[in-house]
């Protein structure tokens, strides 16, 4: 035939034939090509190579470095650290490392005119100040730019009136105060203490409640732990140290000017005085010492209950206004705090898939503190340039994941969650198609006791399996498992045979992608003692003492317990960019509707008559929870007979 004629011409030629002969060859002896890579023995080898390659002593330099200067959004600083993380990241070998920026509603203290509060006698004169900073930490007495202590987005304003305490400024505090004492906010500047609900919820109370202004400060009974010291001789707040942090309640719009949109020189942006979630009164925060003074002056009636009483050495009254000597002095703020637009920007870093290009794995944690961030977001951006570091590693040694990774370095997330949500809302249509996870990378500690995770009910089964492989870095727990101290140290509630796994709720970037665009999502650090420790957050969280110096003397001298944080949320990066098959399990997400189904019909059934009124049934949930579990269950055994050899 004519086609066994050209074949036959074909190999007559001499040339031809040694050219293919040569490249039959160079196909059989040449070094595997990406695609081939990722045999069985590789794969074990690379999952293993990229965990021992993480070292806690590149964490401990890192943080070292990142934490030298205050990295505030919106601030010269802050760019230059983008810069260096994306030039390392181009070092470490990822395929590329963008710089991505936004013109957000960041919000600023006055240079020239600091905000502070007054106790103003019948004059007018202002009686008592409160401190218009921190004292600085011993080291970094001659740094500038420390930002004071502030609540970004506050309004501008000088209030003056009678003083009310309101506890922590939940709802349920405010019930208490209007309906069953009596006491009326409205017109009032009110005081609450940090801690139990966010401090964006708490200005929203108070605005309904009537409010002229708030003062947040932090109580010793939810910012020291008792029997140490208060830091630099310990880890407790000073009574001079004040939390600083944002007032929005934004819900997930990110850049209060542009809802929904990235916000780039072409979008519509509203008015500033139309944003999203922007308090309408004046808010500052203060230190303990400070707050003591205004407590101490305080009349009207006693704290109702024990649960309204602090670790002060005041009575707790509530008001409103003050007693004795002090009957006619009132409370005066002064907050100068100004919203500004400034650019921000996100550091976005890619190692390319070799087989499924389009599936994204995304790590992303925030660069951005209030003043140094020694653990947050740095103990978390440390831990990322490790991972990274690590990734690139592989990468220049040959080897690709299976899948794309995609490594970000958000800005902006103190002013609520900015440079990650104007991320999400850029890549929307794209991030919904092709997104598989996206694991936070926020502080990777804020105790050292054990291990915390929050995530989706799919990623039970891996965190279980990966914790298996991970040494605990626990003292008592040599040649133990992450899982074996984690499992001792906090089993879940509903079944101690395992360690307990927190839904996600938000409080840092992974909320645009998982709660808006239903990414499936995880985070993962270490923890304090949940029963035995009872204040919030750790006692320094957003001042200035913050420093390199609190980690590495208090929190994590060996750095073993980033390490480990470093170890986790590498594997899970690893297994989801890299398995075969990516390793969810549906049937947990089913047991979860389940047991989420069973607690609202619980909660529902405490008020039978309005079921009755309105004449619900939850019937079609319990079916659909039903059918889905029944679904999840069919899909796993079928996975479960795939062909898996390559
Ligand atoms: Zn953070």
């Amino acid at each position: 035939s004519r086609s066994k004629a050209t074949l036959c011409r074909w190999l007559a030629c001499p040339g031809l034939l040694g050219c293919f002969l040569l490249g039959v060859l160079t196909g059989l002896f040449s070094k595997p090509d990406q695609k081939n890579i990722n045999s069985s023995d590789v794969y074990q080898n690379v999952r293993q190579k990229l965990v021992a390659e993480m070292k806690a002593e590149n964490i401990k330099q890192f943080l070292r470095s990142f934490t030298k200067l205050p990295h505030l959004a919106g601030t010269e600083q802050n760019l230059l650290l983008a810069k260096q993380i994306q030039g390392q990241w181009k070092e470490f070998g990822l395929d590329s490392a963008e710089l991505v920026h936004y013109d957000v509603l960041l919000s600023y203290p006055n240079e020239k005119q600091p905000s502070y509060i007054s106790v103003i006698d019948d004059q007018g004169n202002e009686v008592f100040n409160t401190s218009l900073f921190e004292p600085p930490p011993q080291g970094y007495e001659n740094v500038t730019d420390i930002v004071p202590p502030y609540n970004a987005f506050s309004a501008q304003g000088v209030p003056e009136a009678d003083l009310v305490y309101v506890n922590y400024g939940r709802t349920e505090d405010f019930l208490k105060l209007e309906r069953e004492m009596g006491i009326n906010c409205t017109g009032k500047i009110v005081i609450a203490r940090y801690g139990k609900i966010f401090r964006g919820n708490k200005v929203k109370n108070a605005i309904l409640a009537g409010a002229q202004g708030i003062i947040l400060y932090s109580d010793p009974a939810d910012y020291c732990a008792p029997g140490v010291d208060a830091y630099p001789g310990g880890w407790n707040l000073p009574g001079g140290g004040v939390q600083r942090g944002n007032v929005l309640n934004l819900n997930g719009a990110g850049d209060p000017l542009t809802p929904g949109y990235p916000a780039k020189e072409y979008t519509f942006r509203y008015k500033v005085n139309e944003g999203v979630g922007i308090p309408r009164i004046p808010v500052h925060p203060i230190g303990y010492h400070d707050a003591e003074v205004l407590l101490r002056a305080m009349g009207g009636p006693a704290a109702p209950d024990s649960s309204w009483k602090g670790n002060l050495n005041v009575s707790y009254n509530i008001g409103p206004g003050f007693t004795g000597n002090s009957s006619t002095r009132k409370v005066r703020m002064h907050v100068y705090t100004s919203n500004k637009i400034a650019r921000i920007y996100n550091v976005i870093g890619i190692l390319r898939g070799a087989v499924e290009p389009d599936r994204y794995i995304i790590l992303g944690g925030h660069r951005d503190s209030w003043v140094f961030g020694g653990i947050d977001p740095t103990t978390g951006a440390a831990v990322l340039q490790e991972v990274v570091r690590s990734f690139g590693k592989m990468k220049m040694e040959g080897w690709r994941p299976k899948r794309t990774i995609i490594f970000a370095s958000w800005d902006a997330e103190e002013f609520g969650l900015l440079g990650s949500t104007e991320w999400a809302e850029e890549n929307a249509k794209v991030l919904q198609e092709r997104a598989v996870a996206y694991i936070n990378a926020d502080s990777s500690i804020e105790g050292n006791y054990t291990l915390r995770v929050d995530c989706t009910p799919l990623l039970y089964k891996l965190v279980y399996n990966l914790t298996k492989e991970i040494l605990s870095p626990d003292d008592g727990y040599e040649n133990k498992s992450l899982y074996e101290s984690w499992l001792e140290k906090d089993p879940a509630p509903e079944n101690s045979s395992r360690p307990r796994i927190n839904k996600l709720g938000s409080g840092s970037d992974f909320e645009a992608y998982f709660q808006r665009l239903g990414i499936a999502s995880g985070r993962a650090r270490y923890t304090k003692n949940r029963k035995a420790d009872k204040f919030i957050n750790y006692p320094v969280y957003h001042t200035v003492y913050e420093t390199f110096e609190l980690v590495e003397k208090f929190y994590d001298p060996t750095f073993k317990k980033q390490l480990t944080i470093a170890q986790l949320r590498g594997k899970l990066v690893y297994e989801l960019a890299d398995s075969q098959v990516i390793p969810f399990d549906c049937r947990d997400y089913g047991e979860a509707l389940k047991g989420y189904s069973n607690r609202i019909y619980k909660l529902a059934k405490k008020h039978e008559e309005q079921l009755k009124l309105y004449k619900v049934s939850f019937d079609p949930l319990f079916s659909a929870v039903v059918n889905f579990s029944k679904a999840a269950a069919e899909f796993h055994r079928r996975l479960e007979q795939v062909d898996k050899k390559e």
